[in-house]
């Protein structure tokens, strides 16, 4: 069950700040979070200022498809 990001990111970087397994990626207009990578710490989700963060159970259909696909194609945001 890992943790999705949606279109509320400001790219303020909390998040890849605190990710003990890096698992931002940089998708331009917003962070996504590579489903593959998240251990589902939970930590990210009550740090964010924006509340961008859930669990993909409660995420919509887009954002978890747009996080997946985003995570694959674009720089790790700790790079
Ligand atoms: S903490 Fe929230 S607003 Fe900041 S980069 Fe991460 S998802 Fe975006
Ligand atoms: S839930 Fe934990 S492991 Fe997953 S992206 Fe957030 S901080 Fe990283």
């Amino acid at each position: 069950m890992p943790s999705v990001i949606n279109d509320s990111c400001i790219k303020c970087g909390t998040c890849a700040s605190i990710c003990p397994v890096s698992a931002m990626h940089d998708a331009g207009s917003q962070l996504v979070i590579d489903p593959d990578t998240c251990i589902d710490c939970g930590a990210c989700i009550a740090e964010c200022p924006q509340g961008a963060i859930c669990n993909d159970a409660e995420a919509s259909a887009e954002a978890v498809k747009f996080n997946a696909e985003q995570a694959a194609v674009s720089p790790n945001a700790n790079d």
